[in-house]
């Protein structure tokens, strides 16, 4: 039996970047991913967003990001990435879709069906994808039409004539909003009032991050970046703000009915299709058996440095490290946690371990 000396679990950008750190290192290791083809989380996200839509993705080590322009993100990102899986010979096996990890003494045993592999430690790098976040609602199983999420949108053509009801106070709902608004009537539900961002900067992103960080190390649930940051308006965003889009937000509904929802006040609105950007939870059930949550609900870590974003060895196994997770949880993050759980890795497994020297 082949015992590895770390497992990484996803070939997301924290994923990649992860391999691509151990293998500088010279550490053995295989990356289990279990999408058919390169391209993490991206290759599923809608066609109407193009790599001018969306927010920023960071450079992979030693590979410079797309540029932007018209073409769409889950094309051009996922090049990007099997182009680096190849360039760097990562050991990318796909499609593995992993169950479950085990404790076998001192030893791991990462399980998918009937494969397994043995390992000193593991890289968990799984995102939030495949975990989108509905909230219940009293009736939502009586509502007559169409319930989607962020993962099923189907970009903008497939609501022109209906009225659209969408939920939720973050990036995606905004941006939804932003396509929906000029093309069909659209109305805006948020839980809580959202908080406009005035002002961004290298400060103010650290500042957000340290506040997710904070969560994490206290071994709460992680929030979004997005909720500790704030939203903004970019100009694909400027024609729904003109139509007043966001302005007239409502809070959350009561309830939902078979033709649209109600509020606890009476008031009532009929819908077409409640549109679910209500956002993901991390994809963590394999790791279970493990026992690392907190009793807070939330997988504690901890940092071997000073930076809040390499916050990613599990407190209560040393042995696992997980990146895109909290404070972590986007493309520059996942980055450099990638290459903090690379060397925390070789810190575990024994100083001078991997060193080119
Ligand atoms: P992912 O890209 O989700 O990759 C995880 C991989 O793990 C996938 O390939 C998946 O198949 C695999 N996997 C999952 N479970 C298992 C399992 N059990 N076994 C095996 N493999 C598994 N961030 C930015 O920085 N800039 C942006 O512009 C931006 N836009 C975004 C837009 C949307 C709509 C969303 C939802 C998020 C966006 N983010 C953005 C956040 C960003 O996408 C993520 O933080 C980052 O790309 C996630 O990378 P990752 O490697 O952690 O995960």
């Amino acid at each position: 039996m082949h015992v590895y000396d770390a497992v990484v679990i996803g070939a997301g950008q924290a994923g990649l970047s992860a391999s691509f750190h151990l293998r500088r290192l010279g550490i053995d290791h295989v990356v289990l991913d279990a999408n058919p083809t390169p391209g993490g989380a991206w290759q599923h996200r809608w066609d109407s967003l193009s790599m001018d839509d969306v927010h920023g993705v960071a450079d992979l080590p030693d590979s410079p990001a797309p540029g932007r322009g018209r073409d769409r993100a889950n094309n051009v990102i996922p090049g990007w990435f099997g182009d680096y899986e190849r360039a760097h010979a990562l050991p990318v096996v796909r499609p593995v879709r992993v169950d479950r990890v085990d404790k076998a003494g001192d030893l791991l045993v990462v399980r998918a069906g009937e494969r397994s592999w043995t390992t000193r430690t593991l890289i968990n790098a799984t995102g939030t994808w495949t975990r989108p976040f509905v909230p219940s609602y009293p009736g939502a199983e009586t509502f007559l039409g169409e319930q989607l999420h962020t993962v099923d949108y189907p970009g903008p053509e497939h609501f022109v004539g209906k009225r659209v009801l969408v939920v939720g106070g973050g990036a995606s709902a905004v941006q939804f909003l932003g396509e929906l608004a000029p093309l069909t009537d659209v109305v805006w539900v948020t839980r809580r009032p959202p908080v406009w961002r005035q002002e961004w900067g290298e400060h103010a992103g650290r500042d957000a991050i340290t506040l997710v960080q904070q969560r994490v190390a206290a071994g709460l649930p992680p929030a979004s970046v997005v909720s500790v940051t704030g939203l903004g308006l970019r100009p694909q965003e400027q024609e729904a703000a003109r139509l007043g889009v966001y302005d007239a937000r409502r809070p959350m509904f009561a309830r939902i009915e078979p033709d649209g929802v109600r509020w606890a006040d009476g008031s009532f609105e009929a819908v077409d299709v409640i549109l679910w950007a209500t956002g993901f939870r991390p994809a963590v059930t394999h790791l279970a058996p493990l026992h690392l949550r907190s009793p807070l609900g939330g997988i504690a870590l901890e940092s071997i440095g000073k930076d809040v974003q390499t916050a990613v060895t599990a407190v209560a196994d040393r042995r696992v490290q997980l990146v895109g997770y909290g404070p972590s949880a986007s493309t520059i993050g996942g980055n450099r946690a990638g290459r903090a759980a690379a060397t925390a890795v070789r810190r575990y497994l024994g100083v001078g371990y991997g060193d080119p020297t």
